[in-house]
């Protein structure tokens, strides 16, 4: 799982960026870092130098919510037919 940065939190101090051993951090035009998932291994050394914590593991991508079933009360005609 892929680290991301919190923009809200980062200062733009950019420690993170030259600690990446595979050069994942790059730096955005508000000057805050960005990680690219597609580089980043995970190896969390970002998140050790980030001096504010703004550096964490991307949460799972959240799973949809599971349908809803409408459950209708059984009528009187429904219980004479399963009798
Ligand atoms: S977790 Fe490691 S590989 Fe990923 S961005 Fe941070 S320092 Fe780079
Ligand atoms: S080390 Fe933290 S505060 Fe500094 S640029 Fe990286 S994410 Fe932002």
């Amino acid at each position: 799982m892929a680290y991301q940065v919190d923009p809200s939190k980062c200062i733009a101090c950019h420690t993170c960026v030259g600690a990446c051993p595979v050069c994942a951090i790059s730096v955005a035009d508000d000057q805050k870092a960005v990680i690219d998932p597609a580089k980043c291994i995970s190896c969390g050394t970002c998140a050790a130098v980030c001096p504010v914590g703004a550096i964490a593991p991307a949460m799972a991508a959240a799973k949809p919510a599971a349908p809803v079933v409408e459950m209708k009360p059984a009528t009187d005609t429904d219980i004479k037919t399963a009798a």
